[in-house]
């Protein structure tokens, strides 16, 4: 870390924030500039955070040069990382971008999930996605079927084949939905509760991890850090759009750059959630198919067999038509991207 030290900082101050940092094993190179002190710290951040050095007397700014999630870090680990499933599937590195989709919430009736099953099978996708526990701003808002959602998605599993995926929003439900589905989601409300991240860290289940209403990539980085570092190195980020001051035409902003920045700084796959990214269902495809152009890993998408009448988030759900349209579309251009993937991987080696 770089230390920079307030114009008017004594010399007692300076040699205090030298003697902090060389009790903590820093090796430390002061830096005497015309208005500055700034003061070069090489160490182990994790025997003394930032945060203590900034607290000192006579520190303006403490400048962080490694970044402090280190296990999900590509400085660790160059090569992507590739999760697979017992029936072939793979997310990240080379492997075709996944299509997740299903209904926000499932519903009373097996028949409507039943019918997106089979049309996502249809259309080449891989897995089944639907809400059992439903994380709501409002609590007279539908709040999910719970067991009987899980048992639903286990059933549309065993009739199609597709893996699936649910949320988890209650450490306390983790052991119950791990025994019926493939995939843990932890939306983007729970982003930040650490105890749940510590709790899924621990089972060794593959876990989709959204980004939080409003959090910066870094925060992101470091809640999958929470989750590794409690042992489950099976994290899929996934980026469904931030808060911003415009929300006039969609629910968020859908931040598209931060699937290469999130490439660039770290070895996890991402996929990318249009559907709540914008809150449009017209948008799911250019921003599913922007998102695969950029790297994307796998794009999740609502869809309901009668969007209408869903009990959630039916405004950006597709129908069953406009999903098998989208995804003609989509499915070509997967095979155009996984063919530039291999070419890529290829020139690499
Ligand atoms: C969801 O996936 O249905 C959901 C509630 O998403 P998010 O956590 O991204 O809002
Ligand atoms: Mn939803």
């Amino acid at each position: 870390m770089i230390i920079i030290m307030e114009p008017k900082a004594s010399k007692e101050n300076i040699d205090r924030v030298v003697q902090v940092l060389t009790e903590h094993e820093f090796r430390v190179i002061v830096n005497q500039g015309e208005i500055h002190t700034v003061i070069d710290a090489f160490g182990d951040k994790t025997s003394i955070t930032p945060g203590r050095i900034s607290a000192l007397e006579g520190v303006k700014e403490v400048k962080i040069i490694r970044e402090p999630f280190r296990l999900a870090s590509r400085d660790r680990k160059s090569e992507d990382t590739v999760i697979e499933f017992a029936n072939g599937v793979k997310i990240g590195g080379a492997n075709k971008p996944v299509m997740i989709v299903g209904p926000c919430s499932v519903e009373s009736e097996y028949e409507g999930l039943r019918q997106v099953a089979i049309a996502a099978k249809e259309m080449g996708c891989e897995f089944l996605r639907g809400g059992a526990f439903k994380p709501r701003t409002s609590p007279y808002d539908f709040q999910g079927y719970e067991e009987k959602a899980l048992k639903y998605l286990k059933r549309a599993s065993e009739e199609t084949g597709l893996l699936t995926v649910t949320e988890v929003m209650d450490s306390a439900d983790l052991e119950l939905i791990c025994s019926y589905v493939d995939v843990i989601q932890i939306g983007a409300r729970n982003m930040q509760n650490f105890k749940l991240l510590r709790d899924v860290g621990k089972s060794k289940k593959p876990v989709i991890l959204k980004r939080g209403l409003s959090s910066t990539i870094r925060e992101f980085l470091l809640a999958a850090e929470h989750i590794m570092y409690n042992g489950n190195e099976n994290v899929i980020l996934c980026e469904r759009g931030i808060r911003s001051f415009d929300s006039t035409f969609t629910r968020n902003v859908m931040d598209i750059a931060s699937i290469p920045v999130i490439k660039k700084y770290s070895h996890l796959p991402i996929i990318a959630d249009p559907s709540h990214g914008t809150g449009q269902r017209y948008l799911i495809e250019p921003m599913a198919k922007a998102s695969l152009i950029v790297g994307a890993d796998g794009v999740m998408a609502e869809v309901h067999h009668d969007p209408e009448n869903a009990l959630s988030d039916g405004k950006q759900s597709l129908s069953i038509p406009m999903f098998k349209d989208m995804m003609t579309r989509v499915n070509a251009m997967k095979e155009h991207l996984h063919y530039e993937k291999n070419c890529l991987s290829a020139n690499v080696d």
